[in-house]
């Protein structure tokens, strides 16, 4: 009869072991970025397998000091129907799996049926070569270890009660649900899989077999998998490439003909309202109409993403920049960018990040190049600063995961940081790093790939609205357009003209130091980004450590100055200013400075971003999204503009970014 400890051994088994399964191993799977998403995959499949060995060995254990016999839980030595055959059913077995990889392999049809057939489980299926061995290891572990528990172990406690058949069909019922993190789908799946292992153990009185056609099954399941969803990336690039080269042969689409919706992996919106909008433009057909549908004046972070976004949907884009973005001449350099979700400056920026960081993760896929990583984030400050205080109200209106801290628990947790007694933070899990240069790479390499003309090195002189569109001059001539979108940043103002936007252009510094001390406390790994509020509308900010420098800086309201100002070289008075306030609360991260940078902010007044129509020609969008923290908006905003200029209703209300705002009265209004 079982005793008290195989009580507690089956309910882990039946209730713990599922639930960290769901909760630990697939929620951070989930909630990773794909840039983590190797590391998470590797440390997931560790877990998984340290806590099956640990739970085989407890049983092997209780077996051990009660005296047990192994074969009462299938470790039989002589199995009713003989080694021969087992051998045999083995060999069987591995012939047909061989065979159907071989297949499998051999044909892109069949692997795109298996990526589709395994797309809900993509996030914890391998995805390198590193990741395959370990799921190997973990396929080989799951056949000796889930065997043993769930078939031998399980069957055996639960026939203490019911006769041995009801308690393999109620041992398979249990592993099904032991797989609830794999869906309704997975449930049923396994369980039907459990019932026929358990009947292969019935029947052969051992648990040898099960254990080789389960290890088998996961294997093959993996090895598959690998293959599917690398080829499938490929197929997908491929196709990509043909009908950008398809876009360049033919001659230009009729410009009031609806474009194709955006290919899937372009991260663009698939939905049906976005996908059956017609892009009407105010200028007539193509034959007497603009040489372009959209022009875009500025190929930074806003410029690049609204060309990706427009060339993704098969819409005619040119687009200028003065210099080859990325570049340092602007706002969206200096190696990272914040991105965070519990938005202190207003609630109703959370949804449009939200957007954001599917856009940047899809982004993300196809650059095949690091563009996010998630460190978690601390928002410091005194309990009644706004910094907490927004932080917090976007968590709970948005009911964001999150953490209230004390100074004491900060320190504890993050030995970096020896915050005042007075203060409190707010801990995110979804802050991270966006690597600036290399998502403005990545929009404007995609946009080129789809047929985007973009034209660097030419910079705008001067811009005509008429009733026809719009007509852009530079040093080379003249192109039209039906729309244009201006993202222009920092010379935003020259572009708009004295009736435009009050952007204030302001000077602000970034510093890269080593640690003074205790280096390893600023490794990504131990340390999250974090900004502190010193007094209001006075920050400081950081990374953690990345090529053995922290990078910091203060956001502040800085000195005004115009864009093409040369002086921009940063100070030693600037350094010191940030040492002070690192001092405060990070007394170590500012060791040796190693390097320094100067960058622009384009302010409006209540610091909330302008992204509307001209008020004075409809057909032209303008596009400043900075005060000093647009950039991780960027994919989503691009997305937004490129709506605007096809005519259609943008997934977000812009209202609160609207240019009105600005006139007398209501300069200043907040956003909400
Ligand atoms: C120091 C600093 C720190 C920041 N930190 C953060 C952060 O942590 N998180 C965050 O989300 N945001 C942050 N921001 C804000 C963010 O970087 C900006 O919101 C974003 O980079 C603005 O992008 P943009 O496309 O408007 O400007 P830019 O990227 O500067 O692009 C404008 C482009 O227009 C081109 N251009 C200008 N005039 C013409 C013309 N006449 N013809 C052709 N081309 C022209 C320029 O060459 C330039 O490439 C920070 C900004 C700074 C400066």
């Amino acid at each position: 009869m079982p005793a008290w400890f195989d009580h507690l051994l089956f309910l882990i088994l039946v209730v713990l072991f599922p639930v960290r399964a769901a909760y630990s191993g697939m929620r951070r799977l989930r909630r990773a970025a794909p840039a983590e998403l190797p590391r998470v995959r590797l440390a997931v499949y560790r877990e998984a397998m340290a806590i099956q060995w640990l739970l085989l060995a407890a049983m092997v254990a209780i077996w051990l000091a009660t005296g047990r016999a192994f074969e009462a839980v299938g470790v039989a030595w002589r199995p009713s129907i003989g080694f021969g055959v087992m051998a045999l059913i083995a060999a069987v077995a591995i012939g047909v799996t061989l065979h159907q990889r071989r297949r499998a392999l051999a044909d892109d049809q069949t692997l795109m049926d298996v990526r589709g057939k395994m797309q809900h489980l993509e996030v914890m299926l391998p995805h390198a070569p590193r990741e395959l061995n370990t799921f190997y290891r973990l396929s080989v572990t799951a056949g000796i270890c889930e065997e043993a528990l769930y078939r031998g172990y399980v069957i055996w406690y639960l026939s203490a009660w019911m006769p041995q058949v009801a308690a393999a069909a109620a041992a398979s019922v249990i592993f099904g649900f032991g797989h609830a993190y794999q869906g309704p789908r997975g449930v049923i799946t396994t369980g039907v899989f459990g019932a026929v292992l358990a009947a292969v153990y019935l029947i052969s009185g051992s648990l040898w077999i099960p254990i080789v056609l389960h290890a088998l099954i996961d294997l093959h399941s993996g090895h598959l998998a690998f293959h599917a969803f690398r080829r499938g990336a490929e197929l997908d690039r491929q196709r990509f490439e043909r009908e950008a080269e398809g876009r360049d042969a033919v001659a230009p689409p009729a410009v009031e003909s609806a474009p194709d919706p955006a290919p899937a992996a372009a991260g663009a919106p698939a939905d049906a309202a976005h996908a059956a909008a017609a892009f009407v433009p105010e200028g007539g057909p193509a034959a007497a109409g603009p040489d372009y549908d959209v022009a875009i004046v500025g190929l930074g972070a806003m410029g690049g993403a609204a060309a990706y976004q427009l060339a993704a949907r098969g819409v005619r884009v040119v687009g200028f920049d003065r210099w080859r973005p990325p570049h340092e001449h602007g706002s969206s350099h200096g190696e990272t960018r914040l991105i965070r979700e519990a938005y202190f400056e207003d609630p109703f920026y959370v949804p449009i990040v939200q957007r954001a960081y599917e856009l940047w993760s899809a982004l993300e896929a196809e650059a095949g190049a690091p563009l996010l990583r998630l460190t978690g984030g601390l928002m410091i400050g005194g309990a009644d600063s706004a910094l907490v205080q927004g932080a917090e109200r976007s968590a709970s209106v948005h009911a964001l995961p999150y953490e209230r801290l004390d100074a004491a628990d900060v320190h504890a947790r993050y030995r970096a940081f020896t915050p005042a007694d007075h203060t409190v933070a707010i801990w995110e899990p979804r802050t991270g790093m966006l690597f600036p240069e290399a998502c403005v790479r990545a929009h404007l390499n995609g946009a080129a790939r789809r047929g985007a003309k973009l034209r660097f090195g030419e910079g705008v002189l001067a811009w005509h609205a008429d009733g026809d569109g719009v007509e852009i001059e530079t040093a080379s001539g003249r192109v039209r357009a039906a729309k244009l979108i201006l993202a222009a940043g920092a010379w935003m103002p020259a572009l708009l003209g004295p009736a435009g936007l009050p952007l204030r252009i302001s000077r602000q510094t970034l510093h890269w130091f080593e640690p003074a001390s205790a280096p390893e406390r600023f490794d990504p790994e131990r340390c999250p980004a974090w900004i502190y509020e010193h007094a209001p509308g006075i920050y400081s900010y950081g990374f953690p450590r990345l090529n053995g420098m922290v990078k910091a800086a203060m956001h502040v309201p800085g000195e005004t100055i115009a864009p093409d100002d040369p002086a921009r070289e940063p100070t030693a008075e600037e350094a010191a200013a940030l040492i002070g306030a690192l001092g405060q609360y990070a007394p170590d991260a500012a060791g040796r400075r190693v390097k320094s940078a100067a960058c622009m902010y384009a302010n409006t007044p209540d610091m909330h971003f302008a992204i509307d129509r001209h008020p004075a020609h409809a057909q032209v969008i303008v596009m400043s999204a900075c005060s000093g923290h647009g950039f991780k908006f960027a994919s989503a905003l691009g997305e937004a503009a490129a709506d605007l200029a096809m005519e259609r209703a943008p997934r977000f209300d812009l209202t609160p970014f609207r240019i009105g705002r600005f006139a007398a009265g209501e300069a200043g209004a907040p956003v909400r």
